[in-house]
């Protein structure tokens, strides 16, 4: 009596996923029946075996059957999850205490998640940068040419003005002012040959510009294979963590029936307040939550299993290491 084995010999009927409930709810509960009546009568119910003698379990089960109504569905067909109410709170603090491994395991993902976003700022920030200077090279250069061209009508004017000069040395009607034109002309060749040494100045330094752009442009090409592979990576982190929290959300999702709506909403809110830590063990006279001393009264009212005991400083839900699990 009592044995798993005899329990899931009495699993039968309904759909799996009641079988599955039945055989999560553990050893607290020594016997748990399922049964369909058609596809609209799904009863579950659960009781001791000690209470139950052969052939008189149906009689036990028409007084002790709780029947819900599940929006959507027949009137008769009931949720399973209002019988689970039923469970000792021991046991649901059992199941508390694995829905909190999981959701711990959810937090941290999410956690991870959150950052996901600001890391590919990162790399977005760093390779537009890159482009940054690539793009100061290329104004560089244009400016250099600019200059160039300025030099190049300076170099033309200077040129156009040595001639005028040389087409007016003829004109002149003394030696003394034919001098003075040879002075000025030789002047303006002087100008003009500093100009042409800066032209040349100028061509080397948009060569230099040229060759410095074309060696940038080949490594940014190498920057955005590095930058998109590691974009990659974080974006297919950030996909493989959405995919981790939906399994354990199904798993969840499983042990959610096995626990009183009640002590779930309160779990939940605590969840939510308390970085994601709603239930915390007792050890040494401590709360592992807050690290905080707790009396011993308190420790007698966790091991009596009649009510919730929360712990005084940080309020999550307490339980005693090896009693509930
Ligand atoms: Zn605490």
């Amino acid at each position: 009596m009592g044995s798993d084995e005899q329990r899931e010999s009495r699993l039968v009927g309904g759909s799996p996923a009641c079988r599955q409930a039945g055989t999560l709810l553990g050893p607290a509960m020594s016997f748990i029946d399922f049964w369909a009546e058609g596809s609209f009568l799904k009863r579950v119910t659960a009781f001791t075996v000690k209470e139950l003698q052969p052939g008189d379990w149906l009689s036990w089960l028409e007084r002790h059957i709780h029947i819900v109504k599940v929006r959507g569905s027949n009137p008769l067909s009931p949720i399973y999850m209002k019988s689970m109410a039923g469970l000792d709170l021991k046991t649901q603090l059992g199941n508390l205490i694995r829905l909190q491994a999981l959701d711990t395991e959810i937090y941290g993902l999410r956690q991870e998640k959150e950052i996901k976003p600001a890391e590919i700022k990162v790399l977005d920030e760093e390779f537009e940068a890159k482009k940054q200077h690539l793009a100061e090279l290329e104004k560089n250069l244009l400016d250099v040419q600019k200059q160039r061209k300025e030099k190049e009508l300076e170099l033309a004017t200077k040129e156009e003005s040595v001639k005028k000069l040389q087409g007016q040395l003829y004109q002149l009607k003394t030696n003394k002012e034919y001098q003075a034109m040879l002075q000025q002309i030789g002047d303006a060749k002087a100008d003009g040959s500093v100009i042409e040494d800066k032209i040349l100045e100028l061509f080397n330094a948009a060569d230099a510009a040229k060759a410095e752009i074309e060696a940038e442009k080949q490594k940014l090409q190498e920057e955005e294979k590095v930058f998109k592979a590691k974009k990659g990576v974080v974006e297919a982190r950030i996909k493989e963590i959405e995919s981790q929290i939906t399994e354990i959300e199904a798993k969840r999702g499983q042990i959610l029936p096995l626990i009183d709506p009640k002590i779930m909403a309160q779990y939940e809110r605590i969840l939510g307040s308390r970085d994601g830590l709603a239930i915390v063990s007792v050890k040494s006279n401590s709360c592992l939550g807050c690290n905080m001393f707790v009396p011993a009264q308190v420790i007698n009212l966790i091991k009596m299993y009649e009510n919730i005991i929360t712990c005084e400083v940080c309020n999550r839900i307490l339980y005693i290491e090896d009693e509930a699990a």
